[in-house]
């Protein structure tokens, strides 16, 4: 085989074969959500505790009770550090089916909302802009577009994204 699978664009796909890509996704991403899930909740409970903790500790104010809000902020800062690693560790099980590079990634060749590979650099803060949905996509914190199509292949993946 002289061509990886790595090196092909959503053109070199036949409409059959990228139907399967969604198909697979569409399990992975089930997969994802589940565990997603599966992990929420514990974590929740957790960050509940602790506002538990701080709220009684508030509640009792005495002197005696300052181990409580310690305590409380503890569990807290416990809980969104957990998520924070569980959220990476997670994202980086769930790749594009066609190319294998990671699904949620830094924007590459092509526009994660629509799959185009018409991107275009915007301004100093890293945005780009897509000439063809038209949409200026901002990454980290304040992310303004869905993950639905593959950054790195522009095969579409996923209707309702992430
Ligand atoms: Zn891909
Ligand atoms: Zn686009």
């Amino acid at each position: 085989m002289a061509q990886e699978n790595n090196s092909k664009k959503v053109g070199d796909y036949s409409p059959e074969e990228l139907k399967q890509f969604r198909e697979m996704f569409a399990v992975d991403l089930k997969q994802y959500r589940a565990t997603n899930r599966r992990y929420a909740n514990p974590i929740l409970v957790v960050i509940l505790v602790g506002f538990a903790a701080i709220f009684c500790s508030f509640l009792l104010s005495q002197t005696l009770i300052r181990w409580l809000l310690g305590a409380g902020i503890c569990l807290i800062a416990a809980g969104v550090i957990i998520i924070a690693i569980a959220a990476s560790s997670l994202q980086k099980k769930l790749l594009c089916p066609a190319c294998h590079d990671l699904f949620i990634d830094e924007i590459g060749e092509c526009c994660p909302e629509c799959g185009s590979a018409s991107l275009e650099s915007g301004d100093w803060i890293g945005t780009q802009h897509c000439n063809a949905c038209g949409k200026n996509l901002r990454i980290g914190r304040n992310r303004n577009f869905r993950y639905k199509a593959c950054t790195h292949c522009g095969v579409f993946l996923d209707e309702m994204g992430l």
